[in-house]
């Protein structure tokens, strides 16, 4: 099979976050005759293959991600989505076919000191896997000294690089606002509690909390992305409602504050107009901070690869799960351009350039010669 059929194979069969068994039994199945030293089940439906070169020194991880989307898919591609609602509009179905061709170039050219692992960790799209993953006793023995990842960038040339120091992505977590309050007659609203007039408040707040200079270091971002109100009965004045959001900062402490003065904000509006309300924050994820050596080693090899490589003066603004990785362990992310046409990331009629899989594999497989060998 090769890298290409392999990766329209998974498009073909999306898994969503957390359900990821059968997109992993592809993967354990494509790689076996890499003959691995170890394959490992680890974080529910993840998996992490072991390249031992069996000499002591140090420890690579090289992670990709399992899961594809709820989104339907709107292509008529020979190997497009055949389930509805489930689709790879994030390039997982490539990434993660890239570092399972690392592991083929891996038999070819072990690495002479040291250990690779490949991660395929899953449920990176709800920002939880990479956490499940760190806290599976299985894991434990597979501490490594550097982790690397990629992710597909639309917008960027078809095979650049795109590096940045520091921070790569912003920390980001999402929330919804269940709002009670009474109803009553439309005609007679002052017998009720209509949650309304709290929730223009919440908006006005909202917009007030944004920082949009993505150059300050306080850049905030609170985007509405869903609102609900009462029923559409004519008759009536709504008793409840709810609001959700999605927030956003450049790192851990100013995404912590952030949340804590909208937290303490909407609490005195939703005190003020006599409404009880609960919280539901979802999906956190914390800042992809890149370690400037692991950043210089990408560079080097993505030079000697003669791939074209830019420098991003921001961080990307997406929440990228494998910030976790970097606040536990050093590390970086690169972009790989997926071209300039490319559809966004998460649009429906996304797709994973193919001609990437070979410029990725040699990248990892320059990138861990370079750090295992030369460490
Ligand atoms: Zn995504
Ligand atoms: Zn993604």
């Amino acid at each position: 099979m090769t890298l290409s059929e392999l990766r329209q194979d998974i498009h073909a069969h999306p898994d969503l976050s957390g359900e990821e068994s059968a997109t992993r039994q592809r993967i354990r199945q494509f790689l076996a005759p890499s003959q691995p030293s170890e394959m490992v089940e680890v974080g529910g439906t993840g998996l992490l293959a072991v390249y031992d070169s069996g000499q002591p020194g140090k420890t690579l991880l090289v992670r990709a991600e399992l899961d594809g989307l709820p989104i339907h898919e709107r292509h008529d591609l020979p190997y497009r989505s055949t389930k509805a609602n489930h689709g790879h509009m994030c390039g997982h179905d490539g990434h993660m076919t890239m570092v399972a061709g690392v592991g083929q170039a891996l038999l070819e050219q072990p690495p002479q000191k040291g250990r690779v692992i490949l991660l395929f960790q899953p449920a990176e799209e709800t920002g939880e896997g990479a956490q499940w993953v760190l806290d599976d006793p299985a894991f434990a023995d597979y501490q490594p000294d550097c982790c690397v990842a990629l992710h597909n960038v639309p917008g960027f040339p078809l095979g650049s690089v795109v590096v940045r120091e520091g921070i790569f992505t912003p920390s980001v977590e999402s929330v919804t606002i269940q709002l009670d309050g009474k109803t009553a007659h439309a005609a007679e609203p002052e017998l009720g509690v209509n949650p309304a007039w709290a929730m223009q408040e919440i908006l006005h707040l909202a917009n007030a909390l944004r920082n949009l200079d993505p150059n300050a270091d306080d850049y905030r971002l609170v985007t509405p992305v869903e609102i609900e109100l009462g029923e559409k009965a004519f008759g009536t004045s709504a008793g409840h409602g709810s609001i959700s959001f999605t927030l956003r900062a450049w790192t851990k402490d100013r995404f912590d504050q952030l949340k804590e003065r909208f937290t303490r904000k909407v609490t005195a509006i939703c005190d003020a107009h006599g409404i009880r309300h609960t919280w539901q924050w979802v999906e956190p994820f914390y800042t992809t901070r890149n370690d400037a050596d692991t950043v210089q080693l990408i560079r080097q090899v993505a030079e000697q690869q003669g791939r074209q490589i830019i420098e991003k003066d921001m961080p990307f603004r997406w929440g990228e799960d494998f910030g976790r990785f970097t606040q536990a362990y050093t590390g970086a992310m690169f972009g790989l351009g997926s071209g300039e046409d490319q559809p966004a990331l998460h649009n429906p009629d996304f797709d994973f350039p193919d001609a990437l899989l070979p410029i990725g594999v040699s990248l990892f497989a320059g990138i861990i010669q370079a750090y295992c060998n030369d460490s």
